[in-house]
């Protein structure tokens, strides 16, 4: 079996200045499409993992310590979570029920922003802010480089990519212009999918 690169769920023009034509031909074109053929080199010759769905390439890569795959495996996943998390008819505050869930365990939208907004620009290096679900609550964490929830055995319900490739194209060196951007575009259908 190999893996493939999923569709970017939205034109590439449908996101404004957030992130650009050019910004997904590097972004989803080139840098997604790497961890794919990476990924797929690195299991080619290999009869454990060639079988392998990708969520148990993440486990078994994991548990096994094999970087070589588990870095390409979970930055695919990571990077289709990713996408599917933005939309151009996005944006705005919560809605549905992970609204409620937000207001029992943050107190407020604002404070749930605030926090997830201090961990996705203070993540030192290249990573993830996450919003998961652990034991039917929810928290935000930051993880590194490929780091991915389902390892922690936490659900993921949103991400942000803060890698450098993420934002250097359309910000520069502008992070938290990328981080104020991303609220425009949230995709609070597929967060509410996820829980
Ligand atoms: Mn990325």
């Amino acid at each position: 079996m190999s893996f493939i690169l999923p569709e970017l769920p939205f034109a590439k023009d449908a996101l404004g200045t957030f992130i650009t034509p050019e910004g997904f031909d590097y972004h989803h074109g080139k840098h997604h499409a790497a961890y794919v053929s990476k990924l797929n080199a690195a299991v080619e010759n290999d009869a454990t993992y060639k079988e392998l769905s990708l969520d148990d390439c993440i486990a078994k890569s994991h548990e096994d310590s094999n970087l070589g795959v588990f870095n390409n495996a979970a930055q695919h996943w990571n990077h289709s979570f990713f996408w599917s998390c933005l939309s151009p008819n996005g944006g705005g505050a919560a809605t549905g029920k992970i609204t409620e869930m937000i207001d029992k365990d943050f107190g407020s939208f604002d404070k749930f922003k605030a926090e997830f907004e201090n961990k996705a620009a203070t993540l030192f290096g290249s990573g993830w802010a996450w919003l998961v679900v652990s034991d039917g609550k929810l928290e935000i964490i930051q993880m590194s480089n490929a780091g991915t929830p389902s390892v922690l055995n936490k659900k993921a319900v949103l991400t942000i990519d803060v890698w450098e490739h993420a934002y250097y194209i359309d910000h520069r060196n502008a992070r938290p212009s990328f981080i104020s951007g991303y609220w425009n575009f949230v995709n609070w259908d597929f967060v509410n999918s996820c829980l």
